[in-house]
Formats: structure tokens, sequence, C-alpha cells
């Protein structure tokens, strides 16, 4: 069984004093129009942490009107990409600055590792910001040899008013991953965090403000998807809704962006990702980044391995060492630098997590390790992994969001990618081999968005990522997602001698 970690009385200390806790619109927190709030609640205890202004309907206009306004008649899309780029890169400063605050909200308020936070995550958002800050100057159209007649060039423009929805799992980061490329591309946006965390979005338009990020340009509003959120991807001021959360919302968000503006639309859904083991494979390096791939941010990750196929000839060693490795994961306070593992977001995540847990043991897959709850409060969960998996389990096919893990045996190269193709979803995959010709037609064979060979959730900002099938499109990352927040526009002019 996992060690239950309950930390020390460090952590304590490490409870935040919560500054921000209203919307941010135009540059200024405020409360909502309604005056209603909701709580925020930290995932190791079911207590609540703050209050958290509740946005709705008029809010979000407001916040849009704010960014229209800004859009249309303010500053940001008008100065030079330079101009941008200074700012931005004096925000990334700010971050780094304040890592050790946003680090301990993400912790508080989602069950994050604090000191991966504050070492890894909190400094990669600042690298995002640099990242596009660098690029901020370098878009430019080309010119088009249309005909003897006329010149042609193309303009690459900001596509306008952007609603920014987030999910809880990376708060911090995927704050900065939506709002730093569109903020190059010169649009005005308004962000809605997800519900279950919304402390670091908050701190995050604290940081804007202190940047020099001009007033309407980013604004935050805090509440519920079917309202705020729905509210923000129906709206007829909105140019582009850039979500990153469940395959469902993903398929709500178009349905609304349809029936209003036809609003374009990106979407980074639901994961069920493989991880494909071959005999070749060092088996230690393997049981690694089958562990990390599954129970890093205790499983809350949209392409964790959570389908982990092991070919035959290594099956019974590599299930041994994976079994004695899960169960030696220390699970426990996320403030402890010991504990690997924290806290599930909140209560229906891991309810959820558990009844498909049950359901797995109703389904007749084998319980290797895991399955049960850690300590007697909060929402702390085992490392479980599964095997004799069926494909058509439900623990196979659905997105547990959680530290669950489906393991099965293979035999040949064609299996393994029937297997792993074998999902709606199409979102990453990992190939454990030292082959180059398996490595090679696997990663053409599998129809995912990223794949990844002889390691495994591998991210850089310069590295597009987003999914395939079910997963979604519109990618995150990379130039591609500077690109979604530009549009093109064509210009014409007859040259001297042209019969126009
Ligand atoms: P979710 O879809 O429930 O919520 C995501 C966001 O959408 C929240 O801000 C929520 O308030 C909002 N929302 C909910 N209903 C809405 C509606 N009707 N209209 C508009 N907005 C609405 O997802 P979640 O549970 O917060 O996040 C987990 C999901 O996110 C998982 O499926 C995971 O795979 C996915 N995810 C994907 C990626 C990726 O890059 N592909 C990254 C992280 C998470």
């Amino acid at each position: 069984m996992a060690a239950l970690n309950n930390g020390d009385s460090a952590s304590v200390n490490k409870l935040p004093s919560v500054k921000f806790t209203k919307l941010f619109i135009n540059g200024e927190f405020q409360d909502s129009v309604s005056g209603k709030t909701f709580e925020s609640i930290d995932p190791r205890t079911g207590d609540v942490i703050a209050r958290i202004s509740e946005g709705d309907k008029e809010d979000v206009d407001i916040a849009v009107r704010a960014a229209r306004y800004a859009f249309d008649f303010g500053p940001w899309p008008r100065m030079s990409g330079a101009d941008r780029g200074k700012i931005l890169m004096k925000w990334a400063e700010l971050i780094d600055e304040h890592a050790e605050e946003l680090a301990t909200l993400d912790a508080i308020d989602a069950g994050k590792l604090y000191h991966i936070c504050k070492n890894l995550e909190v400094p990669a958002a600042a690298n995002t910001l640099r990242y596009y800050a660098g690029a901020a100057d370098k878009v430019h159209g080309e010119v088009l040899k249309m005909s003897r007649q006329f010149h042609a060039y193309t303009l690459l423009e900001p596509v306008g008013v952007v609603g920014h929805i987030t999910p809880w799992n990376f708060p911090n980061t995927m704050f900065y991953i939506k709002v730093a490329p569109s903020l190059a591309a010169g649009c005005t946006m308004v962000v809605k965090p997800a519900e279950q965390t919304p402390l670091s979005a908050l701190y995050n338009a604290h940081l804007a403000k202190l940047a020099g990020i001009p007033d309407g340009v980013v604004n935050v509003v805090t509440g519920f998807g079917p309202t705020a959120g729905a509210a923000l991807s129906s709206h007829m001021d909105v140019d582009k809704v850039s979500f990153t959360g469940s395959t469902q919302t993903g398929r709500e968000i178009m349905q609304a962006a349809a029936k209003s503006n036809l609003k374009q639309v990106s979407l980074e859904l639901g994961g069920k990702s493989p991880l494909i083991i071959f005999d070749d494979a060092d088996i230690d390096k393997a049981v690694e980044l089958a562990l990390i791939g599954i129970l890093y941010n205790k499983g809350e990750v949209c392409v964790a391995s959570s389908r982990v196929f092991v070919q035959e000839g290594i099956y019974d060693e590599f299930e041994k060492k994976l079994v004695e490795k899960a169960k030696a994961w220390v699970v426990g306070d996320p403030f402890d630098p010991k504990v690997q593992q924290g806290p599930q977001v909140d209560k229906e995540q891991f309810e959820k997590i558990l009844s498909y847990i049950e359901h797995g043991k109703r389904e007749g897959a084998t319980l290797l390790t895991g399955g049960k709850t850690v300590g007697n409060k909060g929402y702390f969960i085992e490392p479980t992994i599964f095997s004799d998996i069926k494909e058509d389990m439900l623990i196979a096919q659905d997105e547990i969001f959680g530290p669950v893990m489906a393991l099965k045996k293979f035999k040949t190269i064609d299996e393994a990618i029937k297997s792993a193709n074998n999902t709606k979803y199409g979102l990453a995959a990992g190939i454990v081999t030292k082959n180059l010709d398996t490595a090679n037609t696997l990663s053409r064979s599998i129809r995912a968005g990223t794949v990844w060979i002889n390691c495994y959730l591998a991210f850089g900002d310069d590295v597009p990522f987003g999914g395939y099938k079910m997963s979604g499109f519109g990618k995150d990352h990379g130039l591609e997602a500077l690109h979604k927040y530009l549009q093109v526009k064509s210009v014409v002019t007859p040259l001297y001698n042209s019969p126009w």
C-alpha cells in the first residue's frame, strides 16, 4: 500500500493568505454584479480556503465590453510587436519573482506538488511568456506575385477578442499557454479559469497589471462553466474561444459558437493515451516512464499514460517491478518534499475515480495494487494498477483522470498498433524500444497529436501540442499557437498599366 505522509509542520505555514478573490475587469478587481461568491476548497482537507466572486453572464458582458474597447481603440493591438514583447518579458520576470506565491496557490487549490510547481511548472510558465515575447515582432505576411497586373500581399492580424476557458489540472500553466500567444498576436481577452482552481489566475491578473499590460487587455472572470463559461462561448462579440477541458464540454462550446456568431474555436480535450513497451526496452527505465506517465499530477493529466501495453517477453518482470514501485509511491501533503502524489482536485473527481476503480473490479480486471483511499480526510487515492484488461472495458476506454493504469500484454507490433488506436481519443502516445524501425513504424501508425519515443511528458514551448480525433483540434505551444490567434488578410492593388 502507498504510504501516507501527512507532511511536517512547515507545510501548515505554507497556507497562503489569498490576496485576490474578485473578478479582474478593465484593470480593476471588482465584485460580481450579483455579489455572489463560491468556495475554493483545499483538497487536502475539504476545508474552505477562500470565497471567490462568482461571475455570470452580466459580468462576462462587462468583461467582453472592456476587451472589445481595448481591441478596437486601445494601444495593445496597435503597438509594435517589439513593444508588446518587452511587456511580456517584464511579466515573465515578475512570475519568477512571485514563483513561491504562484506555486503555493496551485498547491493549495489543486493539490499539486509545491516543489514541482515552484521549480518546474511556474518557471516553465515564465519561459512560455518569453518564447512568445520573442515571437511578437516576427509576425508578418507575404508578398505574392499574383499576376503582371496586380500586386498582392498578406497581413497577419490579431483575431480580436478571445475567450480562454481553462481546466483545473494545471491552473497556472494553462493560463500562460493560452494568454501568452494571444497577447503576442495582439489580441485582447477574457479568461474563465476552472471553478475548482481560480486562485492563480487572479494572482496572474495582478502580475499583468504590474507588468504594464494596458487595462481591458487581460480580464479574468471567475465562475462556473454552464453560466460564465457558456456566456463566453455564446457571446456575439467574442471572436474566438480557446478551450482546454473535457470532450463533452468541448462539444457544448462548439455548439454555442455555431449558434451564436460562428466564432472560431480551438479545442484541447481529453485523452486515453497508450504507452507501448517492447521486449528490447530497458525495463527499469520503462517502469519509471510508465509510473511518471500515469502518476504525475496524480493522474490528472490529459496525456496520462493510462493504457500501458507491454510485449510478452518482458511482461512478467515489468509487471513485478512496476507494482513494487507503485506500492512504495508516497502519497500525502503536497507541501512535503518527500511526497510524490497529492490529493485529487476535489470530492467530485475523487468519487469519480473511485467509482471507475469499482467498475474495473466488477468488469473482471485484476487489481494488482492500490484501489483504496489514503488517510481519513481529503481526497487521496492510492496508485492503482489493473491488469488482464479487455479493450472494451470502461477502464480501458474512458478517461478516468486519476492514478489508475490499465496494463495489457501484447505479442506483435501489429497488435500493439491496433490496441493503441483502439480509442476515440488521439492526444498522445509513448513508445519504448531501442529498435529504430519499430519506433518509426509506430510513430507513423498511431493516430495521436504527440508521440514520445523513449520519453514521456516531454513538452517544449516550441513543440506544437494538440489532439487528433476526439481529443480536439488546434495547437497550443509553438508558432502554431501564435498563428491560431492571427488571421490572414489579403490586400490586392493594381499595378501601373493594369486594365483596372
Ligand atoms: P471541464 O470540461 O469540466 O471544464 C473545463 C472548463 O470548461 C472549466 O473552466 C469549466 O468551468 C468550463 N465549462 C464547463 N462547462 C462549460 C460550458 N457548458 N460552457 C463553457 N465552459 C464550460 O474539464 P475539467 O474537468 O476542468 O478538466 C479536465 C478535462 O480537461 C479532462 O478531460 C482533460 O483531459 C482535459 N484537459 C485537456 C488538456 C489538453 O491540452 N488536451 C489539458 C488539460 C486538461
